[in-house]
């Protein structure tokens, strides 16, 4: 990585804390993936925006990670600064019936904390294992929500400065958003929530036992491996293909749902993309349907 003493001094001086001892396995959902030279935890919108500065500045290649749900990182690793939103960034409130979020919150945690607050329009999100920033940047959805129908404004760092932009739900599209990076990096979000109706909490209950039920939760994954195709349902062609259960080295599809590949132990992300290219191979094969991947392959 070019300039990196440069940048480890700029981050010692500013107070940004930083680790070289991450890799794929740590920083990630899918527990696979090599080492990340440098991965920096600014701890406010003022920090990251002047590390993000500096590093545009110099040239320096950075990538923003969330929790890292949606990411398979290669076991080589990535010669790279990763950025994590900490401190300040993971914080949330509620004003009114606006949910305000640090980027680098719990997704999950900031949705039940505004159901339990009295408000409707996220019960949806309390199974998301991702960040705010990175559900914004994946416009996350599940059972019916989906974050375009409630995000109402962002703070970004974008061409060298920190914005704040009233959204156009145009600009969110099914798992797409131009509130991402590369383009722009999400620093705080704001949601416009309804008064509950009395039915949140239920809500909110049932959909986490639908996904106890149904989604392999026990073992490490990405979610949804691939996008709903138009007209079918991912986990359905797979099972009707007869993969279920199909393995590469520690990379597996569920038994339990096949739209998952899981993590069964010790997996490479070469064995995850080997048998994701199987599953779009045979799927292709047989029913003429092409998968696209939702979890981002770096
Ligand atoms: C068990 C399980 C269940 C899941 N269920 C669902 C589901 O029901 N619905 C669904 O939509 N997804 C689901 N996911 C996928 C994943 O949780 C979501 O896509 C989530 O929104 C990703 O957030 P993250 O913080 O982990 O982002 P990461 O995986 O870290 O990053 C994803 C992308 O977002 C970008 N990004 C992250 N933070 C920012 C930011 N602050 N600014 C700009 N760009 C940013 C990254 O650069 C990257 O391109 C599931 C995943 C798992 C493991």
């Amino acid at each position: 990585m070019e300039h990196i003493n440069e940048l480890k001094e700029y981050m010692s001086t500013h107070g940004i804390r930083f680790r070289e001892d991450m890799t794929g396995e740590n920083c990630t959902t899918f527990r696979t993936g090599g080492r990340i030279t440098l991965f920096a935890e600014p701890d406010s919108a003022d920090s990251a925006c002047r590390l993000l500065a500096f590093a545009d500045a110099n040239g320096i290649e950075y990538f923003l990670i969330g929790n890292g749900s949606n990411l398979l990182i290669p076991d080589g690793g990535l010669d790279k600064l990763f950025v994590r939103l900490s401190g300040e960034l993971n914080d949330y409130r509620i004003e009114d019936c606006r949910l305000i979020c640090g980027a680098g919150a719990s997704m999950a945690a900031a949705a039940k904390y505004s159901v339990n607050s009295g408000l409707m329009g996220l019960e949806w999100a309390s199974g998301i294992p991702g960040t705010v920033g990175g559900a914004v940047a994946m416009n996350a959805g599940a059972y019916g929500g989906e974050i375009k129908q409630v995000l109402k404004r962002v703070d970004v760092y974008t061409d060298g400065a920190l914005k704040t932009i009233e959204v156009d739900p145009d600009a969110l599209g099914y798992r797409a958003s131009l509130y991402s990076f590369p383009k722009m990096i999400v620093l705080t979000a704001e949601f416009e929530l309804l008064p509950d109706d009395g039915g949140a909490k239920s809500r909110m209950d049932d959909y986490s036992m639908r996904r106890r039920e149904k989604q392999p939760l026990n073992y490490p994954s990405a979610g949804s491996t691939f996008k709903r195709p138009k007209g079918y349902f991912a986990g359905k062609l797979i099972e009707d293909a007869g993969l279920k259960g199909m393995s590469v080295g520690g990379a597996c599809v569920s038994a339990k749902h096949a739209g998952f590949v899981i993590n069964i132990g010790g997996a490479t992300s070469k064995d995850v993309t080997d048998l994701i290219k199987i599953v779009q191979n045979t799927v292709l094969e047989k029913f003429g349907v092409e998968l696209e991947p939702e979890v981002k392959i770096l």
